[in-house]
């Protein structure tokens, strides 16, 4: 079964507000507030670091990696990246000033809000399948179980190498970067279907080829190398 939401409209703030968007995801008919992101209400007290990572990974392009003029704009909301090079040079952002490689990196991050929000909750359920992950409470684990499929306690795997993924890992962190990250089965598409956590090696190492070239890849060098 899947649940109704209530996506009433909510008040969008920022430069590209006339082009964002903002919505309720509460169950249909709700009692009290609207809220965005209402599964991850006990997470953002326990695990703050956890549910920042889990809200701009689902809803934002990746930062550029250094600040200059043709670097790009540094996490931007990936609805907005559907916009045409006239919308957003409205909004000051001049796409054609932009180097061709960074503009490439920036619209294949591209994706509806419906899209990222359904992220968003995919990889919070996930979090939670994680074998040593904080205990779900009932009222999160009935909304994502109603949106998605039945929890199941320790399920969730890198979606590279399919070793089972430590929550521990989130908090773990070698020179400011987390040793778990999301990631794609297809790196040029983000929606529910297609999202989930990878060791942060397994992540790099993908790199650009969906994780079926990547084993593709790695077999033909096994095979070469006489491993198999
Ligand atoms: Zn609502
Ligand atoms: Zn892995």
């Amino acid at each position: 079964m899947t649940m109704g939401l209530c996506k009433k409209n909510l008040p969008v703030r920022g430069k590209y507000k006339d082009i964002s968007e903002k919505k309720c995801y509460r169950e249909d008919g709700h009692e009290g507030e609207c809220k965005e992101f209402p599964y991850l209400s006990d997470l953002s007290v326990s695990h703050p670091r956890v549910t920042n990572k889990i809200k701009r990974d689902a809803t934002k392009t990746t930062g550029a990696a250094w600040k200059s003029e043709d670097a790009g704009p540094n996490r931007i909301d990936r609805w907005v990246m559907l916009q045409s090079d006239d919308v957003l040079k409205n909004y000051g952002l001049d796409m054609v000033a932009l180097k061709p490689g960074v503009v490439a990196k920036l619209r294949e991050k591209a994706a509806t809000y419906d899209d990222c929000m359904d992220v968003a909750a995919r990889l919070t359920l996930l979090a939670y399948q994680m074998p040593d992950a904080p205990p779900c409470p009932a009222d999160t684990r009935t909304y994502l179980e109603s949106r998605f499929s039945p929890m199941v306690e320790g399920s969730t795997t890198c979606i590279v190498c399919k070793e089972p993924l430590s929550f521990s890992l989130f908090e773990n962190a070698q020179r400011g970067k987390a040793e778990i990250e999301t990631a794609h089965s297809n790196p040029r598409e983000h929606n529910q279907n297609n999202v989930g956590f990878a060791h942060r090696e397994c992540n790099i190492a993908q790199g650009n080829k969906t994780v079926e070239e990547f084993y593709g890849w790695i077999s033909g060098i096994l095979d070469r190398i006489d491993r198999t």
